[in-house]
């Protein structure tokens, strides 16, 4: 997506809502750092496809209340959690794909949280994905409790 005020291609998002019609995206350039907003059809729009087979529109809000809720009450700050949201999404549209997995989102938000904190990790692997991988989280409930204090 090019700058308006410098022209460069290289931007970040930074804050993404659905609106009636499609999205729209905040963005940052990454030379001049000045903000822009654009604005995306429905059809251009990332779907996810849920476990039941169910599609919707990729909302970063969802995303970022399952993060901040497997990390309340941790030692994480709102702009790492922030961070995190902005890199997983950056990640999915990076993949040029219409369509996305919620499990796969879960995996990368999973994948985010191992580095960060153990606990927020085991609350977002308990409740996004739910049984799916039990032995995954045992292993790392184990290594959680080997680990010296
Ligand atoms: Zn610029």
């Amino acid at each position: 997506m090019q700058c308006p005020y410098c022209g460069q291609a290289d931007s970040r998002v930074v804050d993404t809502r659905a609106t009636g019609d499609g999205i729209r995206r905040r963005r940052e350039c990454q030379a001049c750092r000045k903000r822009f907003t654009t604005y995306e059809q429905i059809s251009e729009a990332l779907l996810i496809v849920k476990r039941d087979g169910r599609r919707e529109p990729f909302d970063r809000h969802k995303l970022l209340q399952g993060v901040r809720i497997a990390c309340a009450k941790r030692p994480i700050a709102m702009t790492e959690i922030e961070r995190i949201v902005s890199q997983i999404e950056e990640h999915l549209f990076g993949l040029g794909r219409a369509e996305v997995s919620s499990n796969a989102i879960g995996q990368l938000v999973l994948e985010k949280l191992k580095e960060l904190d153990s606990l927020a990790y085991i609350r977002f692997a308990i409740v996004y994905m739910a049984m799916e991988d039990v032995e995954t989280l045992q292993q790392e409930i184990q290594r959680l409790l080997a680990e010296p204090k």
